[in-house]
């Protein structure tokens, strides 16, 4: 048995909450101190080797982390079509029903393994006309569950996120990445991400938002179609479909680390001044 099949399940939940906390945190290089060779032997043959199926739990650990450090790249997807031009963009009284053909083109999809786990395919909330688009990673237990985004305990931060920006959630539009809930939470694998994200984009065509806002290092990844670590991401703006882009932390990791708030703040006010608005009077 290897070290990483030995790790009770606690402490291997405990790790890839770990390496997410980082990972969300932007840091992506890792160094070892020096240890005994016989200890690396050990080690090494703990990150080759994949466990058993009997000794995954909820959310596997890959023999291969999907966050590779040196890795900036994601496989590649078939070529995205070019986002429509201002003056053959959806009126905005059209914005519903095609966001409507949209979810209709989905169906009872079954195009991703992750079909398999999902109770319920999480396409949307908000309005079709907004202004600004918040984009997470993917459903969680309680979106799964019922059908819309963004509705569990991130949920609710998401919404005071929004209510500090002096909007309400029902004059934004919030999507993912991918519709359907990956196990465990897992993060989505990339021919997941990339077989579900045009819909996203064609869900990003018909809104046409001013600002986009991407939540955490997934979305910015399947975003802006290159992975690089959310620090080197957050407090500029990037261009995507033709609309403005800022990258800021996902409301899950805000969660486990409440410091990050300040800053996700500071990714919000660029997203205000890219929209013109201003925060609302506390007096
Ligand atoms: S995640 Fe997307 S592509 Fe995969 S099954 Fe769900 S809707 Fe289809």
């Amino acid at each position: 048995m290897t070290l990483a099949q030995s790790l009770d399940p606690a402490t291997r939940q405990a790790l890839i909450a770990r390496v997410r906390f980082y990972r969300d945190l932007g840091l992506t290089e890792f160094y070892r101190r020096p240890v005994d060779s016989a200890l690396l032997v050990q080690l090494a043959g703990a990150w080759e080797t994949p466990p058993p199926p009997s000794a995954v739990q909820d959310e596997p650990i890959s023999p291969q982390p999907s966050f590779f450090p040196e890795d900036h790249s994601i496989p590649p997807r078939k070529p995205m079509p070019a986002p429509p031009a201002v003056a053959s963009a959806v009126p905005a009284a059209d914005r519903a029903a095609a966001l409507q053909l949209i979810r209709e083109d989905l169906g009872d999809c079954t195009r991703c393994p992750l079909h398999s786990g999902r109770n319920k395919l999480v396409f949307a909330d908000g309005d079709p006309n907004a202004r600004l688009m918040f984009v997470g990673e993917g459903p969680g237990a309680d979106e799964d569950a019922q059908g819309l985004p963004f509705v569990g305990r991130a949920g609710q931060l998401l919404n005071n996120m929004i209510a500090a920006m002096g909007l309400n959630r029902e004059q934004v539009y919030i999507a993912n990445v991918v519709k359907c809930r990956p196990p465990g939470n897992r993060t989505p694998e990339p021919d997941e991400a990339n077989t579900c994200s045009p819909f996203l984009f064609r869900q990003i065509d018909v809104v046409r938002p001013e600002v986009l806002v991407a939540l955490g290092a997934t979305a910015a990844t399947y975003l802006l179609g290159q992975r690089q670590p959310l620090a080197g991401l957050r407090g500029r703006v990037h261009s995507v479909r033709g609309t403005r882009l800022i990258v800021t932390y996902h409301p899950a990791y805000l969660l486990r680390d409440p410091r990050q708030k300040k800053e996700a703040w500071a990714d919000l006010q660029i997203a205000m001044r890219e929209l013109g608005l201003k925060p609302p009077s506390r007096g």
